[in-house]
């Protein structure tokens, strides 16, 4: 573990949604974060895939969507992440309270968590995922997206931590900490925060054990895979070496055009991913344009006018 290079925190979290309209209208109108991406899911090229994120779509800012309108509902549970935080500024939580409220949003109570280090204001979206906005003093350090709809001072700044519902915690929390080198920073109730690489917003997990929740079920409103960040794909190379060794089964390589990707379970059942940074959302348009066009991997650009006119049309601002 020792000479592993370092987990740089979280890249993306990928949930199921419903209609892709709707997801725009929520994570770009509502939410304010911009669409970084509108390409379609590689391994289903009938289906969009939606990329939100900061100004410039960086990892650790992105939350991305597989919208299959009209599909079953899932069941959120253990063995998934039951919970995907976002940070905003301390001085933002009456903005957003406000603002989610005119949006018609049913909010649940404020809440301070660890002993008020942050607090969190805590909805679902129009699918039913389960959404945090947490004030967090360390928000400033991450611009989000000053152009879009929300007045900057008030912006998401990117992801905050993933919460990972699960039966047991030793499997998990031995695993992330000795196989994938994230340290126990914080303990609330049943509430783990470990952190890793630098820590802070953005590179933190919270384990949350419930031995008498059921099993999740992936599908519309529920997280499908969280993804972590390394640098290039000689560390990421590493990594896949280094969780063969442990006994994992991980997936070869593949190329998602904006990063490249490799997939596991961790023992308590959730979907991880370790992602690169490069080469990132300007590969294939300028950053003035992100997710204006629909943009497709080489191998599907010959389909192109096909795969558009059996995709249901979406209108962005
Ligand atoms: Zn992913």
């Amino acid at each position: 573990m020792s000479n592993m290079p370092e987990i740089l925190g979280l890249h993306h979290v990928t949930a199921i949604g419903g209609d892709p309209q709707g997801s725009v209208g929520f994570y770009r109108e509502v939410l304010g974060l911009r669409l970084v991406k509108r390409t379609v899911n590689f391994d289903d090229p009938g289906t969009y895939h939606l990329y939100y994120g900061d100004a410039l779509g960086r990892p650790g800012t992105l939350l991305t969507f597989f919208p299959w309108p009209g599909a079953r509902l899932g069941r959120v549970g253990t063995g998934q992440v039951a919970g995907t935080a976002l940070t905003i500024p301390e001085v933002a939580i009456g903005y957003w309270q406000e603002r989610l409220r005119a949006y018609g949003v049913a909010l649940q109570p404020i809440t301070p968590r660890f002993e008020e280090e942050e607090v969190v204001l805590r909805f679902q979206d129009p699918d039913g995922l389960w959404v945090e906005l947490v004030a967090h003093p360390q928000a400033e350090a991450r611009p989000g997206w000053p152009e879009g709809p929300v007045p900057p001072e008030y912006g998401i700044r990117g992801l905050h931590a993933v919460m990972m519902l699960e039966a047991v915690a030793e499997p998990t929390l031995c695993f992330l900490i000795e196989g994938m080198g994230f340290r126990r920073v914080r303990e609330e109730g049943a509430r783990i925060r470990l952190a890793v690489g630098p820590g802070g917003p953005g590179a933190w997990v919270d384990l949350r054990v419930d031995p008498h929740a059921s099993r999740g079920r992936v599908a519309v409103g529920t997280v499908h895979h969280v993804a972590w960040r390394v640098r290039n794909d000689a560390e990421q190379g590493a990594w896949r070496t280094h969780l063969q060794a442990l006994g994992l089964y991980v997936t070869p390589v593949m190329d998602r055009k904006y990063f490249r990707s490799i997939y596991f379970r961790e023992p308590g059942g959730v979907l991880f991913e370790i992602a690169t940074d490069s080469p990132g959302f300007s590969v294939d348009e300028a950053l003035e344009r992100l997710g204006t066009g629909l943009m497709l991997p080489a191998w599907l650009e010959p389909m192109q006018e096909e795969i558009e006119r059996a995709l249901p049309p979406l209108t962005v601002p």
